[in-house]
Order: structure tokens, then C-alpha cells, then sequence
């Protein structure tokens, strides 16, 4: 999500192989979101990347992209698939959506929300024991959600498992102001990401740059009922964001502030 100057070095000191599947969302086209992008597309390059690399982001990238690699002589190992961001579902991959939403920035700016499928409910083998379903490929029919036909009865997958279990969501706003839409669209997210640029006495700045103070962020996080949120894109000016977190906590207390390398575990929600 967003690709800033210092990705490439976090990118090498993750590890996060180069050649995987992968997509790359871009929220806008200011330097601190786009500056690194071009580099890491290079050093795919170099690395004799072959898949095609997943690409959401405003029309505008695209040409960005267009222009400068064909200024710069820059020739890829491997296919872009570019998909350009508007409200609504952006990109189906096998495992997951992307959604995107307007954001409230200075220039055309987007959120996004990787949304997991749900999966089938917990399979009971006693259950489908006792319907005289025979263990094989029926249960395995029945654990993905379709029914079967035992001895001229039909079995549904509800008689032998659980309720359907939500998969996880992340959201994330990119740079923006706070708005009631933004709080619906992240709605129910298991972890959401939300510009914290500065703290409450600079809130007069927030408004006036389009970003978002920590407590504004908090404030939309327990309006949208996420669960846990995060804090990130910190002004420069602030030594330590230690302020912004406690401010942030007297309103929405399961907060963080993201860091480099910090890693935080999204559990699935409770179906
Ligand atoms: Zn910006
Ligand atoms: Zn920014």
C-alpha cells in the first residue's frame, strides 16, 4: 500500500520476495506516496521478475508511469496489469477483493479495503457420521459448502457444519480528511489504517492540508466499528508520536502507531 521513498530498503530488509504474486496499491500522486515506485519496478527488473505485477491507482499513474519509463529507457521483465481506482470493487484475485473509495485530499485520492472471502463453517465428521455421509469426497464437498445426495437424500452443508465463517478486512485511507462516507466504507474492518498526520493543538493544520488528526482517526475508527486501528503518516515535525497515540486512545483505546517493520497479526473475526 503506497510506495514512498524507503520502500525498497524495508522490501530487502522484510524480505519480501520480489518475484511473488503481488499487488501494489497507490492511494495518490504526491512524492511521499508514488517516490519509490518506479525504483522497486527497476529492481523487479533486475531480479528477473516474470509474473505480472498488480497495479490500483488513479488514471493519472498510469501515465506517470507511461511517460517516465519511456523517458527513462525503462524496459520491464515482466507485464503490468493496471487497474485504474473508482468507487466499488477494483480487483477479484483468488483470495481476496480490493474496494476503493473516494478519499477527501488536495488532489484525487483513494481508500482502500482488502476484504478476504468468507469461508465455509467448521466441518462436524460426527454430524455427517451420524446422516450416513461416507468420510471421502462427500465431506469434502460438504466442508466447501455444496450438498450432497445421500442414499436418495439430500444433505446441505448446514446439517454438518458451523455458520459461514468472515474472512478478514483491512482498510486503508491514504492521505485524507475524516468523512462520514469513509466511516462506511471501512465498516467492520478487523484493522484499519488511517492517516494520523498531526495531533490535536495542530488540528487547525489537519484541516487546512486535508489530512486527518490522530483523534479524528480514532473518531472515525469507533464510528466505522473497526477493531483495531493504526496510526501512520506522522508529521515530521513531532519528535516521538507518543501524544498522538494517548490522544488518540482516550477515544478509540485499541490503537498503535505503525512504525517500519512493525508486524501486527489480523485475526479472523468471530462469526
Ligand atoms: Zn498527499
Ligand atoms: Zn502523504
Amino acid at each position: 500500500m503506497d510506495c514512498g521513498e524507503g520502500v525498497q530498503r524495508r522490501v530487502l530488509a522484510e524480505s519480501v520476495g520480489l518475484g511473488n504474486e503481488m499487488t501494489i496499491l497507490i492511494t495518490h500522486l504526491h512524492g511521499d506516496h508514488v517516490a519509490g515506485l518506479l525504483g522497486l519496478l527497476q529492481t523487479m527488473s533486475l531480479s528477473q521478475r516474470r509474473k505480472p505485477l498488480n497495479i490500483v491507482g488513479p488514471e493519472k499513474l498510469l501515465r506517470w508511469l507511461k511517460v517516465t519509463s519511456e523517458l527513462l529507457h525503462i524496459g520491464l521483465t515482466f507485464p503490468i496489469v493496471f487497474f485504474r481506482a473508482r468507487p466499488g470493487t477494483v480487483l477479484r484475485t483468488p483470495a481476496f477483493r480490493i474496494r476503493a473509495a473516494k478519499a477527501a485530499h488536495s488532489v484525487e485520492a483513494f481508500a482502500y479495503v482488502v476484504e478476504e472471502y468468507g469461508r465455509p463453517g467448521i466441518f462436524y465428521p460426527e454430524k455427517a457420521k451420524k446422516l450416513g455421509v461416507p468420510e471421502g469426497k462427500l465431506w469434502s464437498r460438504l466442508q466447501k459448502g455444496r450438498s450432497v445426495i445421500v442414499g436418495g437424500r439430500k444433505v446441505v452443508p448446514s446439517e454438518v457444519t458451523g455458520p459461514p465463517r468472515p474472512g478478514r478486512r483491512v482498510g486503508y485511507s491514504g492521505d485524507t480528511r475524516p468523512s462520514a462516507s469513509l466511516a462506511r466504507f471501512f465498516s467492520g474492518c478487523d484493522l484499519l489504517i488511517f492517516d494520523s498526520t498531526f495531533g490535536q493543538k495542530d488540528a487547525a493544520k489537519a484541516v487546512d492540508r486535508k489530512h486527518s488528526t490522530s483523534v479524528e482517526a480514532a473518531e472515525l475508527a469507533r464510528k466505522a466499528g473497526v477493531r483495531r486501528l493504526a496510526l501512520t503518516h506522522f508529521s515530521a515535525r513531532y519528535r516521538s508520536t507518543a501524544h498522538l497515540v494517548s490522544e488518540a486512545r482516550r477515544v478509540f483505546t485499541n490503537t498503535v502507531a505503525a512504525s517500519d517493520g512493525l508486524s501486527v497479526m489480523v485475526d479472523y473475526p468471530a462469526s
